[in-house]
């Protein structure tokens, strides 16, 4: 994919409720207007990649990209997991990501634990692949160097910003 690694920024909205938190996986849903802004070439699928709250410490994450069935599968979502656990949630809060790498394409479960299984072990593919030199030195991008504000219309997305 041409354009990997991907840095975008956005508010952290409620999600549709599919209750990943009661999973284990609690994953924080980006606005339509940073998913709109995904270029065609991204596909849909798990990400791996490095993330920041606000101004918080850089973690790794998974990202899930995938169709939204709140919009009858006509629009995209993504779903970020932090691979850390924070005290509170963060709704409200900006949400930093640079998106490193592709793990696998969206796939059907026949039950919870063989889907709750699939998630942990792209949990431990995301920390692998980010220990990789090339990887790690993107934690040190400029992106996540910025002051994070929290005013709407200081949130930017795209490419290298
Ligand atoms: P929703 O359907 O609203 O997205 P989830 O059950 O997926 O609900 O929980 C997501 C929320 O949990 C996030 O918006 C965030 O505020 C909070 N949260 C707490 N820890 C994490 C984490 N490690 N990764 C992602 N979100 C987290
Ligand atoms: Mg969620």
């Amino acid at each position: 994919m041409r354009s990997l690694p991907y840095f975008c920024r956005g508010e952290v909205i409620h999600g549709f409720g599919r209750g990943s938190k009661e999973l284990g996986i609690p994953t924080a849903n980006f606005p339509e207007s940073v998913v709109d802004n995904l270029p065609a070439d991204i596909s849909t699928g798990i990400y791996y990649g490095w993330a920041r709250v606000d101004n918080g410490d850089i973690h790794k994450m998974v990202m899930s990209i995938g169709w939204n069935p709140y919009y009858k599968n006509t629009k995209k979502s993504m779903e970020t997991h932090v691979i850390h656990t924070f005290k509170e949630d963060f709704y409200g809060q900006i949400l930093s990501v640079a998106m490193v790498g592709y793990i696998r394409p969206e796939r059907g479960f026949t039950s919870l634990d063989e889907l709750i299984a699939a998630i942990h072990s792209d949990i431990e593919e995301a920390k692998t692949r980010l220990d990789l030199p090339e990887h790690l030195k993107l934690k040190e991008d400029n992106f996540f160097k910025t002051s994070v504000s929290t005013t709407a219309n200081q949130i930017l997305n795209g490419h290298r910003l």
